[in-house]
């Protein structure tokens, strides 16, 4: 995938893309700790570093749902959207809304060429809504 970009493949590169393959919308902290686990000592700016390369190449996703901290995961290119659990905070994936991306189609698009766009669904989780716990905004 690395040589696919035009990235030279290097230890750390090959260490963040496979920490972001295992932990889908993981946040940097955990990325790091992963990357560490398989590496050894690695600064947090290499890790930021490859991070950006990373999305800028296409070979990540870097999302950040409104109220979280920068997460990235391996599934690009399908305009996927989000479920944001309200309580415990797990993301998990949803395809885009029914038909074919109708959220692409903005009601009036200001005159803006629209090439993307993020939709967050919040709730809570299967686990949440079964502890039956009462809802505790974050
Ligand atoms: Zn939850
Ligand atoms: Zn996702």
């Amino acid at each position: 995938m690395l040589r696919g970009s035009d990235l030279r493949v290097t230890r750390p590169r090959l260490a963040v893309l496979n920490a972001v393959y295992d932990h889908p919308h993981a946040d940097t902290r955990s990325i790091i700790g992963a990357v560490r686990d398989g590496l050894g000592e690695v600064s947090h700016q290499a890790v930021y570093d490859v991070l950006h390369a990373l999305t800028d190449a296409g070979l990540v996703r870097h999302i950040q749902p409104p109220g979280s901290v920068a997460r990235y995961e391996s599934r690009v290119g399908d305009n996927h959207h989000h479920i944001v659990c309200r309580s415990c905070g797990a993301i998990t994936d949803v395809d885009c809304a029914v038909g074919t991306a109708p959220c692409m189609t903005a009601s009036d698009d200001r005159g803006y060429a629209i090439d993307e766009c993020e939709v967050v669904y919040r709730g809570l989780c299967p686990a949440c809504s079964n502890a039956g716990a009462p809802d505790q905004p974050q």
